[in-house]
């Protein structure tokens, strides 16, 4: 089944619904989304786009994601998503790997491509995105399970990114599993795009798109606290995924302003490690809205949720514990902690998280060697390393080539960071090895004051003595104005690791 029917269904249903909306402006209700798709996949037909073929996106985000969105699925074509912050050549390799002949931008970002790639490009400013918008349209073509939906470009630390391939199946499994495992949608909810529509957020717009929700796009194109808390009040009930990062800066403007975050019903967090303290303040100031999620591109948000229960319930005797876990395996997969070899360890024991079940992809996209070094006997193995406990509460540790080996030890990076967050002077933190001749690696900080702090190495190993382990505490401080961060807001150890080698 393709998995626009879910779109054909409620515009039939619910057709005078609203569906899309620009900031507060209703801009289509339901049967007017999906009369745009449909034509929009006509006219994709009469281009020459077949069944299978890619269509790349290189857009902000905004209502018209979703009508090209859907409208290449309806024409059974696969959509290749790229990150708007994403420079023009990277864009461009992204659509070379994909084979796209069509990109549909808006024009920041799209701009800078027309130089960089051979593909056609589609503003969708402009009257001919209209026109083919307000065509004859068509029912969707059939698909499989197995047919191809989606190729999520990884964010890729280092080297080029893998695009995955995300199939119809694997897309009905995530949105099944959400509502299963994460939060209900409702016809009077609405999904609010805070975060990237190539990533996890728009892999969440088709649930929404089956319980009839509306679709809220910020007219900013991109992330902004202010214009989250404003859109939530006049639109609840509102839910979003953001990045712990998007969590963080949620909190300090609404403590800065006052606000406590009325009409949010939800917030998904998840698609990198967020701090206790950080999610502590963030429950004890907007209360239990707070759910986290664990993926990623190779199992698209449904490897473990934490509910919002769990999130939230200070009078559970295991809180703090589960609050620093990514929660349960969702419904629709299991978790194993594996040895080198694959072999399942007992609760406790860290491992490598690998998962199977109906998200996990078949394979990257024309790139076999990763894709046998990623999937062994059907199991995703994810990089992550974690622990299971005997309740199936799964904990990350750091990504494998993030864990510090000091005088034969293992140490993981997120506990140390964890132990200097909760001092007052810190606002960020991120903890790296460095090449020592006596311990093999020294552990070491890069600090980020609190505003108005300063940067005080001697109280912050005194915080760290009072916390962990000796031989856990970073033998060098190091003030930083800023983390070097990806476009989805994770720390570059890599990038702090060459800053490292300059500094010393
Ligand atoms: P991506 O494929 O770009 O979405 O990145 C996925 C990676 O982000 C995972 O393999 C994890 O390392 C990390 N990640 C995702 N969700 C979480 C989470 N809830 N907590 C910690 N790390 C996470």
């Amino acid at each position: 089944m393709n998995l626009a029917v879910w779109l054909e269904r409620t515009a039939a249903v619910a057709g005078e619904r609203p569906a899309l909306l620009h900031g507060e402006t209703v801009v289509a209700d339901y049967a007017t989304f999906h009369a745009r798709a449909s034509a929009l996949a006509a006219a994709l037909g009469r281009d020459g786009v077949k069944p299978g073929d890619r269509v790349a996106l290189f857009m902000k985000n905004c209502p018209d994601y979703l009508v090209a969105l859907y409208g290449i699925w309806i024409a059974g074509a696969a959509a290749a998503p790229i990150n708007a912050k994403l420079h023009a050549k990277e864009a461009a390799w992204i659509i070379e790997n994909a084979g796209a002949k069509i990109v549909f931008v808006t024009p920041d970002p799209g701009a800078a491509l027309a130089e960089a790639t051979d593909a056609e490009p589609i503003d969708i400013s402009t009257d001919r995105f209209l026109a083919i918008t307000d065509g004859p349209g068509r029912v969707a073509e059939p698909r499989t399970p197995d047919d191809l939906a989606w190729l999520f470009y990884t964010s890729g630390t280092t080297g080029h990114p893998k695009g995955v391939r995300i199939t119809h199946g694997m897309l009905m499994a995530t949105s099944l599993s959400y509502l299963a495992d994460v939060d209900t949608v409702s016809a009077d909810d609405a999904a609010l795009y805070a975060a990237p529509m190539s990533h996890g957020a728009g892999i969440y717009a088709p649930v929404h798109v089956l319980g009839g929700a509306r679709h809220l796009c910020p007219k900013s194109g991109g992330f902004d606290a202010d214009e989250v808390l404003d859109l939530s009040e006049d639109s609840g009930p509102t839910s979003m995924f953001m990045a712990p990062t998007m969590v963080r800066r949620l909190t300090d403007r609404a403590k800065a302003t006052g606000r406590r975050g009325d009409g949010i019903r939800t917030v998904v967090y998840g698609g990198g490690p967020m701090y206790r303290a950080d999610i502590e303040e963030a429950v004890d100031w907007f209360g239990p809205k707070f759910i986290q999620i664990y993926g990623q591109g190779e199992c698209p948000m449904a490897i473990s949720a934490l509910s919002r229960a769990d999130v939230a319930d200070r009078a559970h005797p295991r809180w703090r514990e589960r609050l620093v876990s990514v929660g349960r395996a969702q419904s629709v997969v299991e978790i194993r902690i594996g040895d080198p070899d694959g072999n399942a360890l007992t609760p406790g024991e860290i491992g490598e998280i690998m998962v199977k079940g109906l998200p996990v992809m078949p394979g990257y996209w024309e790139n076999a060697e990763a894709s046998q070094k990623t999937l062994r006997d059907g199991w995703l193995m994810t990089g992550d390393v974690g622990t299971l406990d005997a309740d199936g509460y799964l904990t990350l540790q750091d990504r494998s080539k993030d864990v510090i080996i000091s005088g034969g030890t293992n140490i993981y990076p997120r506990e140390v960071e964890e132990a200097l967050l909760t001092h007052d002077g810190v606002h960020e933190v991120s903890v790296i090895g460095r090449p020592s001749t006596e311990w093999g690696e020294d552990v070491v900080a890069f600090v980020v004051p609190a505003p108005g702090a300063a940067f005080d190495p001697a109280a912050l190993d005194a915080h760290c003595l009072a916390r962990i382990a000796r031989f856990k505490r970073p033998k060098a401080y190091f003030e930083i104005r800023e983390l070097p961060k990806n476009n989805y807001g994770k720390v570059l150890k890599t990038a702090l690791r060459k800053i490292l080698e300059e500094r010393t």
